[in-house]
């Protein structure tokens, strides 16, 4: 750090992402949770032609997008909040929802982003500790008198509430607001977006990261409450108002034209992540039941790190968490048919070496 850094932010820790290998051709990629499908077919086409118009500004008020998540979701353009991906939403929900006196209340275990943007802002992180099965008590959160941030399902565990245990959550804090961050929603878990339309301090972020396989689009969106809403663009108008580039604008709208073509790579992601599950469980690991892309796993008598290293070495790039309660376990991107069978091919391997070392 140089000796110029404004003192605020010189203690501040950053998030770490995972690995982008350069040679993708050498390994199977399963560490950040990106999709193994390509885009829908009228996708191309439409980043095409907006290279034509790069010369103009994209459209501040993105309008054609949030016109056609308002659409998706049967609210109107003024419940819709579009960002460069669903971190700048968190990042803004942060900044207008907690600090100057206000905590911020997540899990223990959750995403990792989220005690980086309370740092970022000053704001007070209050630590709420996951069951010992790692599930979220309702309870834990009622009347907390801050922010309340909850991943549905959450990350890395995979575990997810019902829409009835997040709206006890919503009601019992009305003062305060309730992010639902559901980057990982359409992989068989309950949306709480509907709920907006009765809970003025709901607020339900999504991204087209995983589920529509645009994590290099950087794209995410939230629903909301107008009020809410004309808060997070308060923000966006005092920073940066071109915040979503022409060629991401048209890649969502056209995405969401082919909606049913994403949820259906959803529905054949869920079907190997179960199959997955159970080849797991066979050779003998744990297995978190998940309702996301990825898989939170561990094998018993193996430390964590040592299982990611002998993947590693076996071109078979995962997740590890240094962390608490977790260090033990892997998560492990569902990836497609081919890229799990390497994966249970690894680990069996592993295993067997294990079991021949331990005689
Ligand atoms: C991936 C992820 C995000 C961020 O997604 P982007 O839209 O790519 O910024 C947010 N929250 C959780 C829990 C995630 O796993």
């Amino acid at each position: 750090m140089s000796r110029y850094m404004n003192g605020r932010y010189a203690s501040i820790s950053v998030y770490t992402p995972g690995e982008q290998p350069k040679d993708m051709s050498r390994v199977v990629k399963l560490n950040t949770n990106e999709s193994p499908y390509p885009p829908a077919p009228g996708v191309a086409g439409a980043v095409a032609a907006e290279v034509n118009r790069l010369r103009l500004y994209s459209d501040p008020t993105c309008g054609a997008l949030r016109d056609a998540l308002a659409g998706l979701f049967g609210v109107k353009r003024e419940n819709i909040y579009v960002a460069s991906g669903s971190d700048d939403i968190l990042n803004f929900a942060f900044m207008a929802f907690a600090g100057d006196g206000v905590p911020a209340f997540f899990p223990d275990i959750t995403y990792g982003f989220y005690s980086v943007f309370a740092g970022l802002h000053g704001v007070e992180s209050r630590i709420v500790p996951l069951r010992e099965d790692f599930s979220i008590d309702p309870a834990d959160y009622a009347g907390c008198g801050g922010l309340v941030v909850i991943a549905n399902p959450n990350a890395p565990t995979g575990l997810a509430l019902s829409r009835d245990a997040i709206e006890g959550i919503v009601r019992a804090n009305p003062d305060h607001v309730v992010l639902v961050d559901e980057a990982y929603v359409d992989f068989g878990a309950e949306t709480c977006a509907p709920l907006t339309a009765r809970y003025d301090n709901l607020l339900v972020v999504q991204t087209f990261s995983k589920s529509r396989g645009m994590a290099g689009a950087r794209l995410g969106f939230a629903v909301g409450g107008a009020g809410l809403i004309g808060d997070l663009e308060r923000l966006r108008f005092s920073t940066n108002p071109y915040n979503v580039n022409r060629m991401t604008l048209a890649a969502g709208v056209a995405a969401i034209r082919e909606n049913d073509y994403y949820m259906a790579n959803c529905r054949r992601i869920e079907d190997t992540r179960e199959a997955s599950a159970r080849a797991l469980e066979a050779l003998g690991f744990e297995v978190i039941p998940s309702k996301a892309n990825f898989i939170f796993a561990r094998c018993p008598g193996m430390e964590g790190g040592a299982l990611y290293e002998r993947l590693k070495a076996r071109g078979i790039l995962v997740r590890h968490f240094d962390a608490p309660r977790i260090s033990d376990y892997l998560r492990i991107t569902v990836g497609s048919e081919e890229d799990m069978a390497r994966l249970l091919a690894g680990c069996r391997e592993i295993v067997e070496v294990q079991r021949h070392e331990k005689g």
